[in-house]
C-alpha cells in the first residue's frame, strides 16, 4: 500500500483516496482482510469472510476509477454485514442452527445499495440468534469478544458488526435494531451506531424478527462516516411495504450546522437507574451541547419506563409469527421424523436455541384466545402511551439525550442465567423502536477503560437535528473512548 495510506482509517478518507486514484480499492480490501486474519481468530466478529468476492468487487471499483468513472461515495470502503441480511450465494444464518447451510437466492436491498455506492462487503458478522439478545451470547456459533476487553461481551444483537468496527477490521458495518441492537453494542464497543426512523431504510432481505420494530442501521467509528452510510442506505424501496415514500435531506450535509438554539431535553427518567459513569457521561454531553449554544433542560417522560414490558409482549408476538416459516421444509436444517408434524417439531426443537424458544412460547401465549387482550392488546395500548409521551416532549424539544445502555460492557456469562437482567440492557433503547423514531449512540467517555456511549433521540425523520447534536457531542468527547483500537486480546477466555 502507498506509504502515506494507513489502515484502519475513516470510510470517508478511504473513499476520497480511492476516487482520487491515490490508493487502489484492492489494496484497502487486502489490508482489511489482513487485519481480519490477524485478529478475528480471537475476536470472532465474523461468521463468514468473503475474501474472493471482496477482492473481485474491489477490482471492479478500481476498473471504474481507471476508466475515469466514479465508483460512488463509498468507493473501496470495506464493510461488514450482520448475518441476518440476505446475501445471494453467501450463507446467511441469522446466528441460528436452523439456517445452517442455507444460501439465499437474493440480496437484501441494502446489500445491493451499498455495493452500488462502491462499498465492498468483506463478510457476515456474528449476532444473537435471530437478533434476540443483548450480548451476542445467544449466537449458535459462539460469542464475539469485546475488543476493549476480551472477557467482556460486545453487546448485541449486532455484536459482531460493532466489534468489527471497534477493532478496525472494517470502517463500516450494518446491523439491525429492533430494541437497541445497533445502539447498545455501539455503546459497549465505543463506536457510533444509528437506528434510523422506521421505514427510512428498506427491510427487504432482512430476516424478520419483529416487523413493526425492525430497522437496519449503520455502525462507524465517526459520526461523519455513519452519516455517509446512512445517506447511502436511506430511501424508498417498493419491495418493502413499510418503506417511507418521503425522502430525507442527506444528513452528511448538516454535520457542521451546529446546535445554536437547538432545544435539547435530558430524559430524567433514564438517569435514575443507570450506572454513575453513564449518568456522568450524559451530564457532561449536556454541558457540551449547552456550551455550543443549545438550550438544555431536563424533562420527565414517565411513560418511557413502560416500554420494556410492552416490548417483551409485542416483539415475541411478532417473532412467533415470523419464525413459523422455519418448518424444516423450506430453509436450512431438517431432522427427519415418521410424519410431517414430527419432522417439523424435531427440526424446530433441534434448530432453535433456548432464547428463541422462550420468545416463541411467550409470543404464542400472548396471542392466544383468552389472553390476547390482556397481554398483546394491553401492550399495544402501552405502546401508544410511549409514543404519546415522546410526542408531548417533542412539542418542547428538538432532540432528547440519555444514556444508551445502563452499564458499560459486562463480563461474558454475567447475565446468561438471568434473561430479565439481560433484557434490562435495552431499557433506554426500546422506547425509540416502539415509537418508530430514530436515535444514535455516540462514544463519549471511558469508565475503567471501557467506552460509554451517549444516546441522542429524535422524532420521526428528525435525523438532521439528531446528527447535528451527535456531531457536537463527538467533538466534545474523549477521543480515547472510541474505536478503532488495537484489540486487547491478552488473557482472553475462549
Ligand atoms: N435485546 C433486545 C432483544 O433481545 C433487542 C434486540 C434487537 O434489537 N434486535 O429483543
Amino acid at each position: 500500500m502507498s506509504a502515506v495510506f494507513e489502515y484502519p482509517t475513516s470510510a470517508l478518507e478511504i473513499a476520497r483516496a480511492v476516487r482520487a486514484g491515490e490508493v487502489r480499492a484492492r489494496e484497502v480490501v487486502e489490508a482489511a482482510l489482513e487485519r481480519i486474519a490477524s485478529f478475528d481468530g480471537a475476536l470472532h466478529c465474523f461468521l463468514t469472510v468473503t475474501a474472493d468476492a471482496a477482492l473481485a468487487a474491489a477490482d471492479a471499483v478500481d476498473a471504474v476509477v481507471a476508466a475515469g468513472g466514479d465508483p460512488g461515495p463509498l468507493a473501496g470502503v470495506p464493510l461488514a454485514l450482520k448475518d441476518n441480511l440476505c446475501t445471494r450465494g453467501v450463507p446467511t444464518t441469522a446466528g441460528s442452527r436452523i439456517l445452517e447451510g442455507w444460501v439465499p437466492p437474493y440480496d437484501a436491498t441494502v446489500v445491493k445499495v451499498v455495493a452500488a455506492a462502491g462499498a465492498v462487503a468483506v463478510g457476515k458478522t456474528n449476532l444473537d440468534e435471530f437478533a434476540m439478545g443483548s450480548s451476542t451470547e445467544n449466537s449458535a456459533y459462539g460469542v464475539t469478544h469485546n475488543p476493549w476487553d476480551p472477557n467482556r461481551v460486545p453487546g448485541g444483537s449486532s455484536g459482531g458488526s460493532a466489534a468489527s468496527v471497534a477493532a478496525g477490521l472494517v470502517p463500516l458495518a450494518l446491523g439491525s435494531d429492533t430494541g437497541g441492537s445497533v445502539r447498545q453494542p455501539a455503546s459497549l464497543c465505543g463506536v457510533v451506531g444509528v437506528k434510523p426512523t422506521y421505514g427510512l431504510v428498506s427491510r427487504y432481505g432482512l430476516i424478520a424478527f419483529a416487523s413493526s420494530l425492525d430497522q437496519i442501521g449503520p455502525f462507524a467509528a465517526t459520526v461523519a462516516d455513519a452519516a455517509a452510510l446512512l445517506d447511502v442506505i436511506a430511501g424508498h424501496d417498493p419491495a418493502d411495504s413499510t418503506s417511507l415514500e418521503v425522502g430525507l435531506e442527506p444528513v452528511s450535509r448538516q454535520l457542521e450546522a451546529g446546535v445554536a438554539g437547538l432545544r435539547v431535553g435530558v430524559i430524567s427518567d433514564f438517569l435514575v437507574d443507570a450506572s454513575p459513569s453513564c449518568v456522568a457521561a450524559v451530564r457532561a454531553a449536556a454541558e457540551v451541547l449547552s456550551r455550543a449554544g443549545a438550550v438544555v433542560e431536563e424533562v420527565a417522560i414517565p411513560a418511557l419506563m413502560l416500554g420494556l414490558s410492552a416490548y417483551y409482549l409485542v416483539a415475541p408476538a411478532e417473532a412467533s409469527s415470523n419464525l413459523a416459516r422455519y418448518d424444516g421444509v423450506r430453509y436450512g436444517l431438517r431432522v427427519d421424523g415418521p410424519d410431517a408434524a414430527q419432522m417439523n417439531a424435531r427440526s424446530r426443537s433441534k434448530g432453535f436455541g433456548p432464547e428463541v424458544k422462550r420468545r416463541i412460547m411467550l409470543g404464542t401465549y400472548v396471542l392466544s384466545a383468552g389472553y390476547y387482550d390482556a397481554y398483546y392488546g394491553q401492550a399495544q395500548r402501552v405502546r401508544t402511551l410511549v409514543a404519546r409521551g415522546f410526542g408531548e416532549a417533542y412539542e418542547h424539544f428538538d432532540v432528547l439525550i440519555g444514556p444508551t445502555s445502563p452499564t458499560v460492557a459486562f463480563e461474558i456469562g454475567a447475565k446468561t442465567q438471568d434473561p430479565l437482567a439481560m433484557y434490562l440492557s435495552d431499557l433506554y433503547t426500546i422506547p425509540t423502536n416502539l415509537a418508530g423514531h430514530p436515535a444514535v449512540s455516540v462514544p463519549f467517555s471511558l469508565s475503567e477503560g471501557l467506552p460509554v456511549g451517549v444516546q441522542v433521540l429524535a422524532p420521526t425523520l428528525g435525523e438532521g437535528p439528531m446528527f447535528r447534536a451527535a456531531a457536537v457531542i463527538e467533538h466534545g468527547a474523549d477521543p480515547g473512548a472510541r474505536g478503532p483500537i488495537e484489540p486487547r486480546l491478552a488473557g482472553a477466555v475462549r
